[in-house]
């Protein structure tokens, strides 16, 4: 993709590029306030949530375009830049009406890509930068789908938000990180800024450090933080969202490794991966070898492809071992669940051949 920085001017060129803001801009004054103490800490872009999409109606669904006055104010008073959620081309025509500098599409947006298409249509040729946030479910298609529709409008500034995933079961996070997805964004588009929005992934502001921490060494290039000047008193994810002081406490102790270069040392050690790595390949292959010896034992003697009792034992008895070589049992048995998968793909080619 042919992508242009989201630079505004101003912005300082060194990661993480910090968006923070009220989950939901409730009046003028909390508004104001934040975005004085934001400034504070070096935030140059502010985030504000005017349209919520909530689970259940009833609830405080956002100002709507009351809050657009605010922003305007929060620029003229402060110079940080704007930031909020449009859903519809409605909002989008009202978020640029309104002078806002960067919008983002949320997640539960993104899993429609008639929707997405909409504001793509919608956006067509501005020069808006356009953050686009994971779809709920962990489909990375379909977030590189509506990625790639807002790029053949002609939204050159984009960049993605990983908030992560909803799961059915409950967890220590509202929603599961998932990093394997947004490591695979990378690979698939890999000069995409990746933002994280450690507030939605968590939903509990004692993690947002650490998660913070974790998309640095993953080498995200953004982070979009809910702030809010008085947090336990929010209208919205009363929660997750940190007072500016404590945003600036997480900020500074953030470790930043940049270090690209390599060392002897570190040569030394991939050298040595690259050689167990041909060495699994290797033995990988005689394993298959001796399952297609086996598939075509079974085949002659009438025997079925799955015995299961062989297939538990397997993974049972591996599982043990691993233990004892400080591996997780978990890592192992997945890898030979895959293994398995193989060796009966293979087993079942051979029966179909004809003799
Ligand atoms: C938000 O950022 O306020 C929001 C609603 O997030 P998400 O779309 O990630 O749920
Ligand atoms: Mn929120």
């Amino acid at each position: 993709m042919d992508l242009q920085p989201i630079t505004l001017d101003s912005i300082a060129p060194h990661r993480p590029l910090v968006i923070a803001g009220p989950c939901s801009a409730e009046n003028e004054d909390q508004m104001l306030e934040t975005a004085r103490q934001l400034k504070q800490c070096g935030i140059k872009i502010m985030r504000a949530g005017i349209w919520k999409p909530r689970t259940k109606p009833g609830g405080f669904e956002g100002v709507g375009t009351a809050g657009i006055p605010w922003m305007r104010k929060v620029k003229e008073e402060t110079g940080l830049y704007t930031a909020t959620e449009v859903a519809t081309p409605a909002h989008v025509h009202e978020a640029i009406k309104g002078g806002i500098d960067v919008l983002w599409i949320g997640a539960r947006t993104m899993v429609n890509p008639f929707a997405v298409q909409e504001l793509a249509e919608a956006l067509r040729e501005t020069t808006m930068p356009v953050l686009v946030k994971n779809p709920v479910n962990p489909d990375l298609e379909l977030w590189i789908g509506g990625i790639e529709r807002l790029y053949r409008c002609g939204i050159k500034k984009l960049a993605a938000i990983h908030r992560g995933f909803s799961t059915y079961e409950k967890t220590a996070y509202r929603n599961e990180p998932f990093w394997q997805v947004p490591i695979e964004l990378r690979r698939r588009i890999p000069n995409l800024p990746i933002f994280c929005d450690p507030s939605h992934i968590s939903g509990n502001r004692e993690l947002i450090a650490p998660l913070c921490q974790q998309a640095m060494d993953l080498g995200f290039d953004g982070l979009m933080i809910e702030a809010h000047c008085c947090p336990e008193k929010a209208f919205s994810d009363v929660s997750q969202q940190v007072a500016p002081e404590q945003l600036n406490t997480i900020l500074s102790n953030l470790i930043i490794r940049d270090k690209f270069d390599t060392t002897a040392e570190l040569s030394e050690w991939r050298r040595q991966i690259d050689q167990i790595d041909e060495q699994l390949i290797d033995l990988l292959s005689k394993r298959m070898k001796i399952s297609s010896d086996i598939g075509r034992y079974k085949k002659k003697t009438g025997m079925p492809i799955l015995q299961p009792a062989r297939y538990t034992e397997i993974l049972s008895n591996r599982a043990r071992l691993s233990e004892t070589l400080d591996l997780n049992s978990q890592f192992i048995q997945e890898i030979l669940k895959s293994v398995h998968e193989e060796s009966v793909r293979r087993q079942m080619v051979i029966m179909e051949e004809s003799d």
